[in-house]
C-alpha cells in the first residue's frame, strides 16, 4: 500500500517547481510563483481520477472528514452513524464538528452492517459513514438506499481503498461525499494530506471556504476577501501536493502492482481450506491493498498470526487487538476524555456506544490482515506465499 515505495525523479521534480519559486502557499503570491498552483493541480488531477465535479485537497484525511461533514452541515446535535472497525479519525472528526458517532455493527464485508445502520437510526442521524477498510468497500448500493429513504447524507471514508470501484464508479464517488487520506502509509502518499469529493457544488464551495478561514476566494486581493461564514485552517502547503500530484498520477500503476501480488497471495491460500476471505460487495473491485482472511476461530486467527510474525512474514496485523483500529480499546473515547467540554448532546449519546457488539467481534476476532506492497520482487511474493502457508499449516 504505501506510495512512498515508488518514489523518485516525477516526485523530486514537482517539489523542486515549488522550492525553485518560494511559494509554500497554495493562494495568493500570483507574480512569484511562475505559475505552479500544484494544490489546486491535484484538485483537478484528482476530480479527474475519481470522475467527479469537485475535488477539495486538505492537509489529512482527519481533515478531509471534517471539512466534508461541516460543509453537509453536520454539527452539534446531530448524530453520524460509523462502524466499529474504522481508525480513530473516522470518530475524532465527527465529534469535532460537534456531532456524535453513533456505532454500528460490521459484517462479513469488514465494513458497516446495512441492517446494523437502519436499527441505529435515530431522528438525530443526519449522516452515514462506511469505512472502506483495507482496500475493500461497504455494500454501498444497501446504504444509499437507507440514507435516500431516511434524508441522510452518505459520506465514504475511503482513506484506504483509493482506486478501488464500486459499480463502476470509483470508490468515494457513489456517495454525496467521499474522503481521501494522503498521510505517510497511504496508497498516494504526500507525507501529510487529504481531499473530499463530490458532485454537489454547494458541499464543494464550502468545503472551498471553510477549509481557509472562510475566505470567499473572490478577486486576487486576500486581504480584501470576506467571509461568508467560519471556517478554520485545514489548507494543503505546496510541497505536499506537489508530491501529491507525482504520486496520484502514479496510482493506476500501483493498483496493478497490488492485484498481481494480491492475486499470488490469495491463490496460494486458497488452498488451504480453513482459510476464507472477506466478502467483496457484488460490483464491487478491491484496491487490493491488503489481503483480509478469516480463520475459523479467535483462537486460531491469534495463533495464526504468531505463528507469521514467527515464521517472518512482516505487515500482517491481529485488528481485533489494535487500539487505533478497533473500538474495543478506545476506552479515551468510550469513556470520552476531552481536554475542552464536550456537549450535552455528544455525552448522551456517546453512552450509546458502551454495548457489546458481538456480531463485530466475531469478524474481527477471526480477522488476519496482511498488507500488500509494492516493492515486493515477484519472486518475494511468491516466498513470502510459502512462508504463509507453512506458518498457518503449522497451527490449524
Ligand atoms: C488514514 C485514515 C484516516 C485519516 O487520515 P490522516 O491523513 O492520517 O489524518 C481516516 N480514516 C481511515 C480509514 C484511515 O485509514
Amino acid at each position: 500500500m504505501p506510495g512512498f515505495e515508488l518514489f523518485g525523479a516525477e516526485e523530486k521534480k514537482e517539489v523542486q517547481d515549488v522550492l525553485d519559486n518560494g511559494v509554500l502557499m497554495r493562494y495568493g503570491f500570483d507574480g512569484n510563483r511562475n505559475g505552479h498552483y500544484k494544490a489546486l493541480e491535484l484538485e483537478r488531477d484528482l476530480a479527474t481520477r475519481m470522475q467527479t465535479e469537485h475535488a477539495q485537497v486538505v492537509s489529512s484525511g482527519t481533515a478531509a472528514l471534517t471539512v466534508a461533514l461541516a460543509s453537509a452541515g453536520v454539527g452539534s446535535g446531530d448524530e453520524v452513524i460509523m462502524p466499529t472497525f474504522t481508525f480513530v479519525a473516522s470518530f475524532e472528526a465527527i465529534l469535532s464538528v460537534g456531532a456524535t458517532p453513533i456505532l454500528c455493527d460490521i459484517d462479513d464485508t469488514l465494513t458497516l452492517n446495512p441492517e446494523a445502520v437502519k436499527a441505529g437510526i435515530t431522528s438525530k442521524t443526519k449522516a452515514v459513514m462506511p469505512v472502506h477498510m483495507c482496500g475493500s468497500m461497504a455494500d454501498l448500493k444497501a446504504l444509499k438506499k437507507i440514507c435516500t429513504e431516511n434524508d441522510l447524507i452518505l459520506l465514504e471514508d475511503a482513506c484506504q481503498a483509493i482506486g478501488g470501484s464500486y459499480d463502476g464508479k470509483p470508490l468515494g464517488s457513489y456517495g454525496d461525499l467521499g474522503c481521501f487520506s494522503f498521510d505517510y502509509v497511504k496508497t498516494v502518499t504526500c507525507g501529510e494530506g487529504g481531499g473530499l469529493i463530490t458532485n454537489s457544488k454547494v458541499y464543494a464551495e464550502n468545503a472551498h471556504k471553510y477549509q481557509d478561514h472562510g475566505h470567499d476566494h473572490i478577486g486576487n486581493n486576500r486581504g480584501a476577501e470576506t467571509h461568508p461564514f467560519l471556517g478554520y485552517n485545514y489548507r494543503l502547503s505546496e510541497l505536499n501536493a506537489a508530491v501529491g500530484i507525482a504520486q496520484l498520477r502514479k496510482l493506476d500503476q500501483t493498483l496493478a502492482i497490488q492485484e498481481k501480488n494480491y492475486t499470488i497471495l490469495r491463490e496460494a491460500l486458497s488452498d488451504i481450506p480453513q482459510v476464507s476471505f472477506r466478502r467483496v460487495p457484488e460490483t464491487g473491485v478491491e484496491s487490493y491493498a491488503f489481503l483480509n482472511i478469516f480463520l475459523p476461530t479467535e483462537e486460531l486467527a491469534k495463533k495464526g498470526h504468531n505463528s507469521l510474525t514467527e515464521h517472518g512474514v512482516d505487515a500482517c496485523f491481529y485488528w481485533y487487538d489494535n487500539n487505533w483500529h478497533y473500538y474495543k480499546k478506545w476506552e479515551h473515547l468510550l469513556q470520552p476524555t476531552s481536554l475542552n467540554a464536550l456537549s450535552k448532546a455528544q455525552l448522551d449519546g456517546l453512552q450509546r456506544n458502551n454495548k457489546s457488539f458481538d456480531a463485530s467481534d466475531a469478524w474481527m476476532g477471526r480477522t488476519i490482515s496482511c498488507l500488500i506492497k509494492v516493492g515486493w520482487s515477484e519472486e518475494e511474493v511468491k516466498e513470502r506465499a510459502s512462508k504463509m502457508i507453512e506458518a498457518l499449516q503449522s497451527i490449524l
